[in-house]
């Protein structure tokens, strides 16, 4: 058992602060120089892309993201150097505060999917299901109609989309439907008739635990 005062330590891995990377993010290939051993230490995907055999640019210490996009990836740096979420980097000026954060939270999911950084996509599951405690707002077709074209059939981001949808009124999804993927209205409606209580609003996810969105490929299920 280790005392109080050691537990930080223990928690915190130890860095090495000069070993540092550059990333390039996007087709614009902006630079973003990180400290490697933190972005090891959080993504698997950094731990091979950075690894002797796969280490394709070595001399120049670099690692291509183009599917990032740069306020994604921002995002990105500060969860792995506080494990804290933020989501200002949204374009607020560009939508309403709410679909915003929706779509900052979700196109950050697939970032995180994409990088093997089961902990962030999990965080950001579970404040989705909190935002719609809260908010009780529908995505905006414009978020799913990325998430449709980013995620395979199986993501864990296209069921936890689902049955919150699934939980709003069918007017919004009627309203949307002609600006919605065809495959997600086929998903939508399989959902919609099997949820048998017909349990609308924030209630209607209650029923289950968040551990049914989460992914646990590496971990073991939190069962939270
Ligand atoms: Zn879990």
């Amino acid at each position: 058992m280790s005392s109080a005062n050691e537990e930080p330590a223990k928690k915190r891995p130890k860095h090495d602060y000069k070993d540092t990377i550059t990333v390039l993010v996007g087709h614009e290939r902006t630079p973003y120089m990180v400290h490697k051993t933190v972005f090891c230490t959080q993504s698997p995907f950094f731990q091979t892309a950075t690894n002797g055999n796969y280490w394709l640019e070595a001399k120049e210490k670099t690692v291509s993201v183009p599917e990032a996009t740069e306020d994604t990836f921002e995002a990105y740096i500060h969860w792995a150097y506080t494990s804290a979420i933020d989501l200002s980097t949204a374009p607020k000026a560009t939508a309403s505060h709410k679909h915003a954060d929706w779509d900052i939270i979700t196109r950050l999911w697939i970032l995180a999917d994409m990088l093997m950084d089961e902990q962030l996509c999990n965080g950001l599951t579970d404040l989705m299901l909190t935002k719609f405690d809260e908010d009780y707002y529908c995505m905006h077709p414009a978020t799913l109609c990325t998430i449709w074209e980013q995620t395979s059939a199986e993501s864990q981001l296209r069921k936890v989309c689902i049955d919150i949808m699934s939980c709003t009124s069918w007017e919004n999804i009627e309203a949307d439907a002609t600006k919605l993927p065809q495959e997600f209205l086929i998903e939508f409606m399989r959902r919609y008739f099997e949820n048998e209580e017909h349990m609308v609003g924030r209630q209607g996810l209650h029923r289950y635990k968040k551990c049914r969105y989460h992914v646990h490929r590496d971990s073991t299920k939190c069962g939270s």
